[in-house]
């Protein structure tokens, strides 16, 4: 329950591939997201030129004030000045809006790619134990992708701003005293290896702390939903317990990286005052009073201004170390190999008529693993009625991913009306697929928008959703619900019953009114009584539907012609006279309620 860091930050593929991914480079990866928005980069920019360009103005114009002027000189220098500055501070605004503008959209363009990508990536990332928990994904995809604008922002905020303002501060530091603007060089080397040093243990310590709140994220993702469970077993102590400790490793690790960030600015102020006060003492000497007051002035004020973009510089490189492992961990979920492949010349299947083979398939879900399905071969044809039974863990629900190819079988080919579905386009096959699954999935919106799923980006067909409400025994209770079908549901449909919601989902799957219909123990939450209508329904459907029913229950799998039976991988038909007569015991063993 508790992951380790590891086997949360290890990618899936890493031990199934022969060679692994090549390692993400940082700043070459989201350089591409960066670039698209060169307008209000270059605008940013431009201002920073702007501000640069005022603040070289405002530094001689304040040390005039040190000589002695007349009122009307002291008026029309003040006039100057206050229009320098007030440049600046417009400048320096549209520098930092701009910048962010881009850097927040290139936070957006990453984020929407990366989650394409997980959308992508097929079931076995997700359900199986190497995967990535769907905490640790969803903190990836929000707080991490922050961290990587901030260091979008801190590197465009550096590359030109700040480089502008060293050197034109430099200048202007040389063109005064050369001899003590080559001093205070001389400390850049020092500083920046000082500042290298303590980023890459930053970097480090950001990359622990990255783990530590994601794994708190992957907890809280995985707690909450189960709320009900803690409180009935009395578990609220045991799960705060649980909390505290991993939200202490989180403390402990973001304190070390704030204690590292705010250490670095500290360091390279402290090389610079003590270079500043080097300077004081040293200029009196070196001068010889040839350094009068003023110049002195203009010199200590260029290099206060010296010192802020070399702090930039370096609050970039701060940025930058502790954005590289948001980046490395965001890219790394867009990386991988699929095993379930669309070939390029897959077909589109526009309509079919619902015949299914499985030929000879055999499937296990790890080679570590043994075989769930076993050289099986079924063949219902379309328009016809199959009752799968068996024991719980026996493969049923596998089977049906196979259908959808959420995973590829190790042998066999799996032929709907004929097509090879290696051959067919992943969209167009799953089209032709309705399916009612075993955990009953339902977003938070209304009753329409989940049973009309399907035409969530499009527009919702009430009539076909109240249709599909009353064919799966929906309607009666929807129009009891305060709103009706515009009702919130909450999240996972949590104001629900555990019926009610299975109602729905088997209306969402009639609504898509596709040619196969699937039924995975899809109504073994249902009261004797709905289970009734909603099979009555069932058998409206099997008209013109081919339809797979997993089940349980005996009255379930009576309506169908053919029932199976999966057990050990291979598939076994009963005849109904067995059904009906006096193998009940042996078929109650098989997992089947009678
Ligand atoms: P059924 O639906 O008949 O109850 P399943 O098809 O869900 O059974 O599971 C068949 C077997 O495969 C079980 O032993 C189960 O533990 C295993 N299994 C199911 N899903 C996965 C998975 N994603 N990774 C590894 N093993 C799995
Ligand atoms: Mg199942």
């Amino acid at each position: 329950f508790l992951r380790s860091n590891k086997t949360s930050f290890k990618p899936l593929n890493s031990t199934k591939n022969p060679s692994p991914l090549p390692p993400v480079k940082s700043l070459s990866v989201i350089r591409p997201y960066i670039q698209t928005h060169y307008k209000p980069i270059l605008a940013g920019w431009l201002c920073s030129v702007v501000s640069v360009f005022s603040l070289s103005r405002i530094i001689p114009n304040i040390t005039i004030f040190s000589c002695n002027l007349s009122i009307s000189q002291l008026r029309n220098q003040g006039l100057i000045l206050a229009a320098f500055v007030l440049a600046r501070l417009v400048a320096i605004y549209g520098q930092q809006a701009l910048l962010w503008d881009a850097a927040l959209n290139s936070e957006y363009d990453i984020r929407v790619h990366v989650f394409d990508k997980v959308l992508e990536r097929e079931l076995g990332f997700f359900e199986g134990g190497s995967g990535v928990p769907a905490g640790d994904i969803a903190y990836r995809i929000t707080a991490e992708a922050d961290d990587v604008a901030d260091t979008v922002y801190a590197l465009l905020n550096t590359i030109v701003p700040s480089a502008l303002q060293l050197s034109a501060m430099a200048a202007q530091m040389l063109v005064i005293s050369p001899g003590l603007s080559l001093i205070s060089a001389m400390m850049i080397p020092s500083t920046a290896f000082v500042i290298a040093y303590l980023g890459e243990r930053l970097r480090k310590i950001s990359k622990k702390s990255s783990l530590t709140i994601a794994n708190l994220s992957a907890y809280l993702n995985e707690i909450l939903p189960a709320i009900l469970f803690v409180k009935a077993n009395n578990a609220e102590r045991c799960e705060s317990a649980r909390f505290q400790r991993l939200a202490h490793s989180d403390l402990s690790e973001c304190l070390k990286k704030k204690k590292m960030k705010a250490l670095i600015p500290q360091i390279v102020q402290f090389i610079y005052f003590g270079a500043l006060f080097i300077f004081c003492a040293g200029s009196l000497v070196v001068s010889g009073g040839s350094f009068d007051g003023s110049r002195m002035v203009s010199f200590i004020t260029s290099l206060v201004f010296l010192i802020e973009p070399i702090q930039g510089v370096g609050k970039a490189y701060n940025e930058l170390k502790q954005g590289e492992p948001a980046i490395e961990r965001l890219f790394d979920l867009t990386r991988f190999r699929s095993k379930v492949i669309e070939k390029p010349d897959a077909v589109n299947l526009d309509c079919i008529s619902g015949d299914v083979k499985f030929c000879n398939i055999s499937f296990k879900y790890r080679d570590d693993m043994p075989f769930v399905l076993d050289k099986l071969n079924l063949h219902i044809k379309a328009g016809e009625t199959v009752a799968l039974v068996g024991p719980s863990g026996g493969g049923k629900t596998t089977l049906v991913k196979l259908l959808l190819r959420l995973y590829d079988p190790s042998s066999g080919h799996i032929l709907i009306d004929d097509h090879d579905v290696h051959g067919v386009r992943l969209d167009s096959l799953r089209r032709h697929v309705g399916l009612v699954s075993q955990d009953i999935t339902l977003f938070s919106g209304t009753v329409t928008e989940n049973i009309g799923y399907m035409d969530l980006m499009k527009k919702i067909d009430m009539e076909r959703v109240e249709l599909a409400a009353q064919s799966a025994n929906a309607d009666e209770f929807i129009r009891t619900l305060p709103q009706g079908y515009e009702t919130h549901i909450g999240p996972r449909g949590s104001s629900l019953s555990g019926g009610q919601r299975q109602r729905l989902a088997i209306a969402r799957a009639l609504y898509k009114n596709s040619s196969i219909l699937i039924l995975d123990e899809a109504t073994s939450a249902l009261d004797s009584r709905s289970e009734l209508l909603v099979r009555e329904a069932v058998e409206r459907l099997m008209e013109n539907h081919t339809v797979l029913v997993i089940a349980h229950r005996l009255e379930t799998v009576m309506m169908a012609k053919r029932v199976l039976l999966l057990e050990n991988g291979k598939l076994e038909e009963l005849n109904r006279s067995t059904l009906m007569g006096s193998h009940y015991n042996s078929l109650a063993s098989s997992g089947l309620v009678i």
